[in-house]
């Protein structure tokens, strides 16, 4: 690793506080990212992708209630702020350009939706910080199991770490209940059956995540299908002026949105799948 590599990933790993820090190459992410999905469609004459993990679920936040745990679990306003001082910090200290991406590949993000501008888990992915996992494809670290991601999106042609070589998901307890029981503890714990997939010489042979289903269920209440229910519901029951402010309202924009483009604006999944892997649970560290 060249000196300016070091500098940054140590800036990012001691001052700026995350737990790993990877480099990606934007030529290699483009053999993957679809055109418009690009770093270089974010930032012209992007050469390279730092991405940080960290900001992890506390050890505390996997005993919450299934109802508390998706308010307590993600971090990803800090760590996207660990990604805005490492932006200053290149620019200043190298005269260069930086762009911070702002979703993060858990199973939807918040601002990017279904479809979000940037994929944190191929930037992490190319990055070397962990590899999909069973779990919605779920990106996992060897060492620390599941972190929340952000990127740096730069000009600045630095030396890429390229992905892992190191099998991490399914763990060789995973294995073992696939074998005994055709399912994985992820899959097991899903009450609506939103991962199956297959194990085949121990490597995940086929994983399939119903992302929709996980959205649209486990937003529970917020869920667009019962959004849009309810609102119409109000609607018909209320007055005129009632009837308007109603249809004119968030809720009801907010439905109908997520009906036209798959957008979901709240975050919160239920989060049993992550609960019960156990790389997830051996990783956890603040
Ligand atoms: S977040 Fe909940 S609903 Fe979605 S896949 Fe995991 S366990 Fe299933
Ligand atoms: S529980 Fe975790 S390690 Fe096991 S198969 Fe699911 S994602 Fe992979």
């Amino acid at each position: 690793m060249s000196q300016i590599e070091d500098e940054i990933k140590s800036y990012a790993l001691t001052r700026v506080g995350v737990l790993v820090a990877g480099i990606a190459s934007v030529k290699e992410i483009n053999k993957y990212a679809p055109e418009g999905y690009r770093p270089d469609d974010i930032l012209p004459g992007a050469k390279s992708v730092i991405v940080l993990g960290g900001t992890q679920p506390t050890r505390g936040s996997w005993k919450t209630p299934p109802k508390y745990l998706p308010e307590a679990g993600p971090a990803g306003d800090a760590i996207t702020a660990r990604a805005v001082g490492l932006s200053y910090f290149i620019e200043d200290k190298f005269n260069a350009e930086a762009v911070y991406s702002i979703v993060y590949p858990s199973m939807g993000g918040p601002y990017g939706g279904a479809v979000p501008w940037q994929s944190l888990k191929l930037h992490a992915e190319m990055a070397g910080l962990g590899k999909r996992s069973m779990m919605g494809s779920v990106i996992l670290n060897p060492k620390y199991g599941f972190m929340d991601f952000s990127s740096v999106i730069t000009n600045l042609d630095l030396g890429p770490d390229g992905p892992l070589k190191e099998k991490v998901c399914p763990d060789e307890s995973c294995i073992k209940m696939y074998e005994k029981e055709g399912k994985t503890p992820c899959m097991k714990a899903c009450p609506f059956g939103c991962i199956s997939g297959e194990i085949g010489n121990g490597e995940i042979k086929e994983a399939r995540y119903d992302r929709y289903k996980c959205f649209s269920i486990s937003m529970r209440d917020r869920a667009h299908g019962i959004f849009i229910r309810r609102a119409i519901k109000k609607a018909l029951e209320g007055r005129d002026a009632e009837m308007k402010q109603i249809l004119y309202g968030e809720e009801f924009a907010n439905a109908q949105l997520m009906l036209a483009y798959g957008i979901q604006r709240y975050y919160g999944n239920c989060w049993e799948c992550l609960r019960s892997c156990p790389i997830v649970q051996k990783g956890t560290k603040r």
